[in-house]
């Protein structure tokens, strides 16, 4: 391995998703590797103060699934052993969405597993915990990224440690994978240079998750559930899914104030009032197992760092810190994922002069559109509902149409269908629907209705 490594020592922020996989395509390329975490990890998968959203459903799509077996071989394995349950995709959720209660529902020969949010990332990090040149250190809160006196090249970062004094760390590339990129902001902000622009599309997103044993009597035909509302009127939607250790986690949600209230009896009525009652009438008489957490998601945020005309040599945003999607569409993890295959991809490719640093931020923001277009395209269905905020497409009525036409062939045609379920894993680029037969195949259902 070390004819690959190209610098003495990498230094991620943060130990979420994003910062775990980023650790793992570093450890081929520097001979150290430091992740700073400002909480306390926990031995055992458990909820932690600095990722919150792990309280609620996290789904992996199929191409997160495959780029955390790229980073860590063996990884499915690894899922299994840690008590995830797998599920056939196209067979094992039920999706309920307008004008189909239920979706068609057929095996399409692939296995996702569903389990808990805090499980993935303990098993992730104790891939990342057996890496021979990386240390993680938990309680080390990073306050600064550094630079040379010209602001051109990052050195290290500073942060507080465990002991609450501060320290030093020098580094050849510093990733930042804090989820929301306050030490990149921060470190543009010294040295006088422009922020990213944003775009954003505003859709005050209210969450509430409890956790239910799985009945005896639990319907058979199904393992999971997702229920979506009618658009425009109705924004109101449950995903349940099963977890480790025979449960269900269940999540509802509603947007612009429609929000599920925090009590158990609340969430219950709540539940009732989705547009179907599968998920209600399953958890009605189950056995609730914990309280109900509560979580809010203003906004989805696409940074723009492809469009800085500078950047710093040695620094890198990667997974939230770039792109927050609507949590809803089960993507965050996947793109990170796939963004450190990315990562590591670039650090073994030389760049000009032979140094892959000086050019690597300019080339992964870059390549990265490619990779975020997709789902981003999903958020941006969000504009569905009328009191999203953002800057609708001119031409969303026309995608919308298509998008429910296409729907309408994937019922009937078990390869759309396959072909759809591949793009909304992130395995297939959206740009597939453009092929000139299926575009035509759709039309034609668009002029049926
Ligand atoms: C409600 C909700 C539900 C979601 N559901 C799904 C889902 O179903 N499927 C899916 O794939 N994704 C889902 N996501 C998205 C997913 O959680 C994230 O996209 C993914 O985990 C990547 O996040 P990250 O690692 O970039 O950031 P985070 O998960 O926010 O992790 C950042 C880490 O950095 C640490 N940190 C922050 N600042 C510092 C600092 N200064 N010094 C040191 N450490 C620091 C934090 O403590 C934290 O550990 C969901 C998100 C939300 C909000």
């Amino acid at each position: 391995m070390a004819s690959t490594r190209i610098g003495k020592q990498a230094v991620v922020i943060g130990a979420g998703m994003g910062g775990l996989t980023a650790a793992g395509a570093l450890a081929d390329c520097f001979d150290q590797v430091v992740v700073l975490e400002r909480d306390i990890l926990p031995s055992e998968p458990a909820y932690r103060a600095g990722t919150p959203q792990a309280r609620h459903v996290h789904a992996l799509l199929l191409s997160g699934q495959r780029a955390l077996g790229e980073l860590f071989p063996g990884f499915e394995q690894d899922l299994a052993r840690a008590g995830a349950v797998p599920l056939k995709v196209g067979l094992d959720v039920r999706i309920e969405r307008p004008g189909y209660d239920p979706f068609p529902q057929r095996d399409l020969g692939w296995f996702s597993y569903a389990l808990s949010r805090p499980t993935i990332e303990r098993t992730v990090r104790s891939r990342v915990e057996s890496q021979p040149n990386t240390s993680l250190r938990q309680r080390c809160r990073v306050q600064e990224v550094l630079v040379t006196p010209n602001g051109e090249s990052v050195t290290g970062v500073r942060f507080e440690n465990s002991k609450g004094a501060s320290e030093t760390v020098a580094a050849d590339l510093v990733v930042d994978a804090s989820g929301r990129g306050a030490p990149t902001l921060g470190l543009l902000k010294s040295i006088g240079q422009p922020l990213p622009e944003e775009t954003t599309i505003g859709i005050d997103l209210g969450y509430a998750t409890c956790i239910f044993a799985i009945p005896d009597d639990a319907p058979t035909d199904w393992k999971g559930v997702m229920t979506f509302g009618q658009a425009p009127q109705n924004a109101r939607g449950g995903l349940m899914l099963p977890l480790e250790g025979n449960r269900w986690m269940v999540t509802i949600g509603g947007r612009h104030g429609d929000v599920p209230p925090g009590d158990p009896e609340g969430f219950l009525n709540y539940a009732k009032e989705l547009r179907t009652p599968t998920i209600y009438n399953s958890i009605r008489h189950a056995k609730r197992m914990d309280g109900v957490a509560r979580y809010g998601f203003p906004e989805s945020v696409r940074r723009h760092f492809e469009r800085l005309e500078f950047f710093p040599r040695g620094l890198l945003p990667i997974a939230d810190a770039i792109c927050r999607f609507n949590p809803v569409y089960g993507q965050g993890m996947s793109v990170a994922a796939l963004e450190a295959c990315l990562l590591r991809k670039l650090l073994e490719t030389p760049g000009a002069g032979g140094d892959p640093i000086s050019c690597l931020a300019r080339t992964f923001f870059a390549e990265v559109q490619t990779l975020i277009d997709t789902p981003w395209s999903v958020a941006v269905l969000d504009f569905a509902f009328p009191d999203t905020r953002g800057q609708r497409p001119a031409d969303f009525e026309t995608r919308l149409k298509f998008g429910i036409a296409l729907t309408r062939l994937a019922a009937e045609d078990p390869t759309v269908h396959k072909l759809t379920a591949e793009v909304q894993n992130l395995l297939k680029p959206r740009n597939v629907y453009l092929d000139p037969a299926l575009v035509k195949r759709v039309f034609a259902k668009m002029a049926e209705a």
